[in-house]
This record gives structure tokens, sequence and C-alpha cells, in this order.
């Protein structure tokens, strides 16, 4: 698996390129911090508001989120899972409005997924990004699956961003 974009590191504060696309790591994989109180599920981006923010690696759309509709979408508001076929699956979360993706529409590397926002448990604009072997039952809507049994996205990054 490899997702499409750059990190200059893997802390807070590093910046993220995607393309012309740039914004800032706000918060890593795996940390405790003052807002997350549990390890936290994946890297969060931030860019100025009302980036639109596109699709890290190709694949098919396994599960739509709609905010506060369930545990899911109280935690990650308008959000996505997309299976990249190869065995892993990322889940894109807290997008401004509800996502125009239906399950099993397929979803090309940089196709846009929506604007960035803050819908779910979020305190601010930004993207979090998760990702997981696809037999996690994490992203069988089981939040409580066990952060240590998901990777790290910003490993994973360095694939060509061009489209
Ligand atoms: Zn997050």
């Amino acid at each position: 698996m490899q997702l499409a974009g750059a990190a200059t590191a893997n802390e807070i504060g590093a910046a993220f390129t995607f393309g012309a696309l740039e914004g800032v790591i706000t918060a890593v994989f795996a940390r405790v911090d003052e807002i997350h109180t549990d390890p936290h599920s994946g890297f969060d981006l931030a860019f100025p508001e009302g980036t639109p923010f596109p699709c890290l690696a190709a694949g098919t759309v396994v599960l739509v989120g709609v905010d506060g509709q369930d545990n899911w979408g109280r935690i990650f508001g308008n959000s996505c899972i997309i299976d990249h076929g190869d065995g892993t699956r990322a889940n894109y979360g807290h997008f401004r409005d509800a996502l125009a993706l239906q399950v099993g529409d397929t979803v090309a590397l940089g196709q846009i997924i929506g604007i960035q926002g803050s819908t779910g448990f979020s305190t601010g604009d930004h993207v979090h990004i998760s990702l997981a072997k696809s037999d996690n039952p994490w992203f069988s809507k089981d939040v409580d699956g066990g952060v240590s049994r998901l990777l790290d996205p910003v490993e994973f990054l360095g694939g060509d961003a061009r489209q």
C-alpha cells in the first residue's frame, strides 16, 4: 500500500503536500494529547477552510458515514471507508457536508472526497485519515477494535500524487 502525498516528518506541525495542496499535520497516530484522550486512530491534516480533499489511493467505497447518525458518525462525522483492494482500507473523516459517495462507488487517486470540515468528534476544520488491514474489526464500525492493530498512515505516504 502506498498513499499519495508527502510529509516532512511524522510530527505535529510537519508539512503535508499532495501536488499543489499544502497542509499541516495536527495530530499523529497512536498518540494521546489534550484532545485525544485515547490513542489517536490515524493522523490529522489541517488546510485552509473550505479546502477540497483528494483520495490518497484508489479504491472502492465500503462505508459512508453520516454526521451524528450512529457511533461512527458521532466520532468521524461525514466520512467514508475506502477499500484499496490490496488488503488495506482507509477511513477519511470530518468532512463539512454529506458525501456524494455511495457504497460500491470506485474512487480514483486524487478524486475529491469532500470539503474539509469539523463534523463528528472534532474541535476544528481538519481531515482525519486512518489506515488498517481490511479485516480489522475496527472497520466494522467497531471503533473499540483496537488502535494497536491499525497502521500509521504517515508511514505509507510517498506515493505519486500525479493524477
Ligand atoms: Zn483524527
